[in-house]
């Protein structure tokens, strides 16, 4: 059955996605999946080396133009990454989401200084990333925020408030939404600046304060609630050179942000899976092993078909990505149905675990618990079926 369903993942990939896949496999089985669930249950962060080595491998700049230090390798590929890297631990999976956002709002919307300054330190690992765009009182509405920065001379003063700023600890620059123009309409209130820091734990208080917020999963990586007071930033970070652009820009990435997304939760369903899959043929009750009960063995089946499912729909929105062409629709429809299904997918493998699900001696626990953010960050579930819904209705 685990060679039927390896021969199923992902249909018709070329010699070279399939050579993706083997790779970052042996990496994550190598490195990741012998140390994720300890420092997990320890929520200890992802160990320094194993960033340092996905770096090395390319991980960060993989869709990014050679020309800036990248691969430039298809949205495809970038899919099988995050995937793979999320069956193994969802923390390691969403390292390289950060850079992705980050990079890919400088390569679309940067001046060519910009593009020259940062892309190819980011593509390398040099300039790590996190994404400060949520705030207390605007997540889905992102629009909405509050954050100030007032030029001053060369440089930005930011005031205000950040929150669920993830890995905000390790970043050189958080890429930050900022009101530049308070009197505009709403969305053009709006700019982007890339905001540089001194990575650790520290952060600068009372310029720039940061705090931890305790999770129930995910616990590789810190969300950080942010106050900046009269925290400078260059001018020159100003993405693109013009205010007002912010808004328009975020929404540029959120087809690559959304693929990625449906990539980490198929490969944490895929985890979720494997090791129900494995169980269910060891553990014997009534004299027969568990998978032979039919109850058992459709659950399986049903997993196993919901995983392929968003499987397929998020290498198809990858794909469509790849064209060039418009793909909210596909990146919306892929990410909010890998949500529902990593979550279903989860609570059915700590299922098949009985008692041993609950507990955090076995990984079941872990998948699960990570499998729950999916339906809340980088859009809502209910955010997705509004994006959808409105294309649908206006095609
Ligand atoms: C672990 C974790 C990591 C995160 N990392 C980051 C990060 O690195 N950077 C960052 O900027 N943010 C990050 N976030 C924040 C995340 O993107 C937000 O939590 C998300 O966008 C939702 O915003 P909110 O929490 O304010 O919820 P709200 O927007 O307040 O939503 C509350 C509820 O109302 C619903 N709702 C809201 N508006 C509508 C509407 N128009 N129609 C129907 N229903 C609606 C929502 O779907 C939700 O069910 C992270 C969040 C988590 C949990």
């Amino acid at each position: 059955m685990a060679e039927a369903l390896a021969a199923t993942q992902g249909g018709a990939l070329t010699d070279e996605h399939v050579q993706i896949r083997e790779s970052v496999r042996d990496f994550a089985d190598r490195e990741v999946v012998p140390i994720a669930n300890e420092l997990d249950n320890k929520a200890a962060e992802i160990p320094t080396h194993i960033v340092k080595k996905m770096s090395e491998l390319g991980y960060f700049g993989l869709i990014f133009s050679p020309d800036y230090g990248g691969s430039g390798l298809d949205h495809l590929s970038m899919a099988i990454v995050a995937e793979e890297l999320s069956k193994a631990w969802l923390s390691v999976g969403s390292v390289m989401t950060r850079m992705i956002i980050t990079a890919s709002l400088i390569q679309s919307n940067g001046t060519d200084e910009q593009k020259k300054k940062w892309l190819p330190g980011i593509c390398t690992g040099e300039i790590l990333c996190a994404a400060a765009f949520t705030e207390p009182d605007a997540g889905s509405d992102s629009a909405g925020i509050k954050c100030r920065a007032t030029k001053k001379g060369d440089r930005y003063l930011l005031n205000g408030e950040k929150t669920w700023c993830t890995w905000a600890n390790k970043a050189h620059i958080l890429c930050t939404t900022v009101v530049t123009n308070p009197d505009a309409p709403k969305h053009k209130r709006i700019s982007i600046l890339l905001v540089p820091k001194k990575p650790g734990d520290e952060f600068d208080p009372p310029a720039l304060a940061g705090q931890p917020i305790p999770t129930i999963g995910y616990k590789g990586m810190n969300s950080y609630s942010l106050q900046f007071e009269d925290y400078p930033a260059p001018v020159e970070n100003l993405l693109g050179g013009v205010e007002g652009k912010g808004f328009y820009q975020l929404m540029s990435t959120y087809e690559v942000a959304r693929i990625q997304t449906a990539a980490r939760a198929v490969g944490v369903a895929q985890a979720a899976f494997d090791a129900a899959l494995r169980y269910s043929k060891e553990r014997t009750q009534f004299g027969k092993t568990i998978s032979e009960f039919q109850v058992i063995r459709h659950k399986l089946a049903e997993m196993a078909t919901k995983i392929e499912a968003g499987r397929q729909l998020t290498y198809h929105a990858a794909r469509m990505k790849d064209t060039g062409k418009r793909c909210d629709l596909e990146a919306g429809m892929a990410k909010a149905f890998c949500a529902e299904m990593a979550e279903h997918v989860s609570a059915e493998a700590m299922q098949i675990f009985g008692g041993y699900g609950y507990s955090r001696e076995f990984p079941a626990q872990r998948f699960w618990r990570d499998a729950r953010v999916f339906r809340i960050f980088e859009g809502t579930s209910e955010i997705q079926y509004e994006v959808i819904a409105k294309r649908l209705l206006e095609d």
